[in-house]
């Protein structure tokens, strides 16, 4: 008997429809397609491949509207949201479709006048993903783009709660011509569909974004067959705002960067780290523009903070506030929820935490939810102290008009990733990926495509 994945709306719990769990023949043979497939589809010439690109990115943008009001359904994130989101999924096909034709490679001289030299650069081959909810539309485009473009086959495996927009997504590729093997998705929980994953030999390549711990084990399982790996994981960005700061704009990007999602992204700041000069008048204001945000349904167009998008989500958020609450934390707006377990729905208000301190779980773990601590430094050294006292190191931000200090900032955190009065650097042009227990490789830019390419080098003799 099929079995199935509901998939409900986070915001009220209404159930929106249900998608068939792939069983492991289904997976299995998905793969051999994806295999099989690979040979044809890395012989199409890169300017065909980058033409489909176009063509699936217009579709897209075509059905954004409907696109987004799924995702928002589906995930529970603002509308606008999902608008930004559609186009940012959509940036990286674009950017990758022009990537296709500019994969080069390169002639070395040879030692002696009998030889010569030919580098190039060709696909690894059935490449498998696997996604996360929060963003449900970009995190498969930026790994599907790429490997489409470098001439891969590709299979995902979307998130359980999410998958309804990432099946959307690839139906409107194979509309606009993409062969139905090349780019496939399969539906299941993680830990299975990972280990059918892994195990394959025909399966060249494993990107994830998602949990360090889930992205350890695919490592290591993805170790007895050699795979390429690419890494998206955990973050525990900090956000600096040193003595000297524009503190409106401070304010502004720290509402940008900590809210959206309702905290729920990998690179949203988890720490702000407040010059104690300014501590106060950072934090009023701060409290004042958090008073602003309106929590509620995505679909209502003054929504804010969108619901958490499930309950193992909303209790870690819920123990990681009363954690740092019974150590001596001040609560200065928030710490207010509305949620109901038989219902569905779980929503966090945004909440500011004065006092706390590197011993409370919130400093030490992801939130991923709309809570902001605050801790204040003195010398910048301090700062950068906490900053990188984390096994993470994927986005940091900080905030000066100093050049001296921000090149010190620059120079001294350990994130792959680093807005300098810039709450927002991501894009499809620019390499996203952390240090440490963040992660391995990058995905959007040129070294987007690098992972889903070999080198191989031909040495011709006996000229
Ligand atoms: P979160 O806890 O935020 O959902 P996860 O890392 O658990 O983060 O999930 C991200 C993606 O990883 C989802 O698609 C999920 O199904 C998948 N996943 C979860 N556990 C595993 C696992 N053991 N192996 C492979 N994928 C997994």
């Amino acid at each position: 008997m099929t079995a199935f994945i509901k998939v409900h709306n986070p915001a009220n719990g209404e159930f929106i429809q249900e998608v068939p769990i792939s069983t492991q023949d289904e997976i299995k043979k998905a793969i051999i397609k994806g295999h099989g497939s690979f040979k044809s589809w890395s012989k199409v010439n890169a300017h065909e491949r980058s033409r489909l690109l176009r063509e699936w990115a217009q579709k897209i943008q075509e059905q954004k509207e409907d696109i987004a009001v799924l995702m928002t359904k589906e995930n529970g994130k603002p509308l606008c949201e999902s608008l930004g989101e559609v186009d940012y999924a959509t940036s990286y096909i674009d950017w990758y479709a022009e990537e296709a034709k500019r994969i080069y490679g390169r002639t070395i001289p040879a030692s002696t006048e009998s030889k010569r030299i030919i580098v190039s650069r060709v696909p690894v081959g059935l490449v498998a993903a696997i996604t996360p909810w929060n963003f449900p539309a970009a995190m498969m485009t930026r790994k599907a783009a790429p490997a489409l473009a470098a001439g891969c086959t590709f299979i995902v495996k979307p998130a359980e709660e999410t998958p309804l927009t990432s099946i959307k997504l690839i139906e409107l590729a194979h509309e606009v011509g993409f062969p139905m093997d090349v780019i496939q998705y399969v539906n299941g929980d993680g830990k299975s569909v990972g280990e059918l994953f892994t195990s394959s030999p025909y399966v060249r390549k494993i990107t994830f974004t998602g949990s360090t711990p889930v992205g350890k084990s695919l490592i290591k399982n993805s170790s007895d067959t050699i795979k390429h790996v690419t890494m998206e994981l955990g973050g525990h960005a900090p956000l600096i705002v040193a003595e000297d700061a524009d503190i409106d704009l401070a304010v502004q990007q720290t509402i940008a960067t900590k809210f959206r999602n309702a905290g729920q992204t990998c690179v949203c700041a988890n720490r702000l780290i407040v010059h104690e000069s300014i501590v106060e008048t950072y934090s009023s204001k701060l409290i004042h523009a958090v008073s602003q945000l309106k929590v509620g349904n995505g679909l209502e167009k003054t929504t804010d903070i969108g619901p958490i998008i499930n309950e193992k989500g909303f209790n870690k958020i819920v123990s990681q506030i009363k954690n740092a609450v019974d150590q001596g934390a001040e609560v200065m707006i928030g710490n207010h929820f509305d949620a109901s377990s038989e219902d569905g729905y779980f929503f966090v208000y945004p909440t500011v935490l004065k006092n706390v301190n590197s011993s409370m779980t919130i400093m030490q773990e992801e939130t991923f939810g709309p809570v902001a601590p605050i801790i204040s430094f003195n010398k910048l050294e301090e700062a950068i102290e906490i900053a990188n006292s984390t096994p993470y190191g994927l986005a940091a931000y900080f905030f000066t008009n100093d050049y001296r200090t921000g090149t010190y900032l620059t120079e001294h955190l350990d994130f792959g990733i680093i807005g300098w009065n810039d709450g927002a650097p991501s894009g499809a042009h620019v390499p996203f990926g952390g240090m440490k227990e963040s992660g391995l490789g990058r995905e959007g830019g040129p070294e987007g495509i690098e992972s889903y390419l070999e080198t191989k080098y031909l040495s011709i003799g006996n000229l």
